[in-house]
């Protein structure tokens, strides 16, 4: 990787300086382009969602029959949107900023099974596999019950794999739960971010966790060395899948249809805002993508990471993507949203999606706890710390002009926006750990 000229870097891009002084930064970026336009840099397309969502439905009576909580959506991962306006009026005070439109919660932080965004991804990516080695070996075709996949035979038959990721914590959950499930042999590898009650709730599922001292990228890089050592092992690479990427973009349709439901229209004079928390892109660059797919140019996603560990921002604005980490300028990566600790970005995202993400921005560790504690009180809703940094962004929608007028933004619009929230964690936190989280945030 090409040497970082820190001073030349940052006099080119002024903004990095704020990002050393670990200052809360916003940045729209003025080179967003139309979906027509930016389509095709994605490299997949509506067909690769419905891919995804017909194989999602295909193990829907097995997920039924594996997880009862999926059985409410007949095998369906999903989780709702509700209405927030006790935290609008809230947000408002607080930052002395009227926000226009309504405000909403997408609750993956209460998706069933793992009780994160990650049960999007993550578990697509593993059922993926499973079903992939299954049909290759004759056991299975597409149009079999699935539920089958329960029984010793098939557990017999996946126990002959092993299946390795690097973690910060959520994604080690929901990889370690399913392949458990299935019987793969699974290992986590996990980063020094990792909650300790998510390492416990893992080997009491019979998960292999190998812990380190580093941050994420070393996780992962020790995972998928020891991966190599094993044909048998299957490594999900969170840094480059477009499995995951695509597990999360089903997301979209499903919005839409719950939008549909609840009477939310989106279109030129409805905008719709999505304020998506950011660690190495696929979670957000996913979803974003989904959302794009359902509801064309009329969504607008903006993407939330820590002052310690902005690395999207800092990939897509100096257009270095995965070729520079936060660490290069010497920030830490050191954050209580463990979700979001990561020091490099995704390098199959931030080019992929660069053109289709209106905006970044960074909040302090102190700003997640408070508002944290804001959202108990006046909502009764509980997060883990990196579900709140969605939170500012309606703030930074709805105070930034130049943007109102690079997207023809009138006021009239804005009254009618919907701004989205997507709440990424913390349904499965402990109740001791979550009044320790509590405690922090006053
Ligand atoms: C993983 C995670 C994210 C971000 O997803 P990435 O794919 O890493 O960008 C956000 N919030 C929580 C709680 C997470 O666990």
């Amino acid at each position: 990787m090409a040497n970082i000229d820190v001073p030349t870097l940052t006099m080119q891009f002024p903004l990095l300086n704020q990002l050393v002084a670990l200052k809360e930064v916003c940045w729209f970026n003025p080179k967003i382009t139309s979906l027509r336009e930016g389509l095709p840099f994605v490299g997949l397309d509506a067909a690769d969602i419905q891919d995804a969502s017909d194989r999602l439905s295909r193990f829907g009576s097995f997920l039924m029959k594996a997880f009862p909580d999926t059985a409410r959506d007949q095998g369906m991962i999903e989780s709702e949107v509700v209405d927030i306006p006790a935290m609008k009026s809230q947000l408002e005070a607080m930052s002395e900023t009227e926000i226009p439109g309504r405000l909403m919660l997408k609750k993956d932080s209460h998706l069933p099974i793992s009780g994160s965004i990650k049960a999007r991804g993550g578990i697509y990516e593993v059922l993926t596999h499973a079903e992939k080695l299954a049909i290759d070996a004759g056991l299975l075709s597409e149009s079999d019950d699935y539920s089958q996949l329960l029984s010793d035979t098939f557990r017999q038959f996946f126990s002959q794999y092993s299946i390795a990721v690097g973690s910060t914590g959520n994604l080690g959950m929901s990889i370690g739960i399913i392949s458990a499930t299935l019987g793969f042999s699974v290992t986590v590898h996990m980063s020094a971010d990792a909650r300790e009650w998510k390492k416990a709730k893992l080997r009491s599922h019979g998960v292999n966790v190998v812990e380190y001292d580093q941050d994420y990228g070393v996780a992962v890089e020790q995972g998928r060395k020891a991966a190599e050592q094993d044909p048998r092992c299957f490594f999900i690479d969170d840094e480059n899948s477009r499995t995951l990427f695509l597990g999360y973009a089903v997301a979209g349709e499903r919005v839409r249809k719950q939008f549909d439901a609840q009477g939310i229209v989106v279109d030129a004079n409805h905008p719709l805002f999505v304020y998506l928390p950011c660690g190495v892109g696929g979670g957000p660059g996913g979803v974003a993508f989904g959302l794009k797919m359902a509801f064309g140019d009329h969504v607008h996603c903006i993407f939330a990471e820590p002052t310690h560990s902005p690395c999207m921002l800092l990939g897509v604005h100096t257009g270095l993507h995965d070729g520079i980490s936060v660490q290069d300028l010497g920030i830490d990566n050191v954050t209580a949203a463990d979700g979001l600790a990561v020091g490099r970005a995704s390098g199959f995202v931030g080019r992929a999606m660069e053109r289709l993400i209106d905006g970044y921005y960074t909040l302090t560790d102190e700003q997640m706890y408070r508002l944290l504690g804001l959202l108990n009180q006046c909502e009764g809703i509980q997060l883990e710390p990196s579900a709140l940094a969605g939170m500012p962004g309606p703030m930074h929608v709805s105070e930034d002009r130049d943007y109102h007028r690079r997207l023809e933004l009138t006021p009239e619009k804005l009254r009618h926006a919907t701004h989205l929230v997507w709440a990424t964690g913390g349904g499965m936190v402990p109740p001791e750990e979550m009044a320790e989280y509590l405690a922090k945030s006053v």
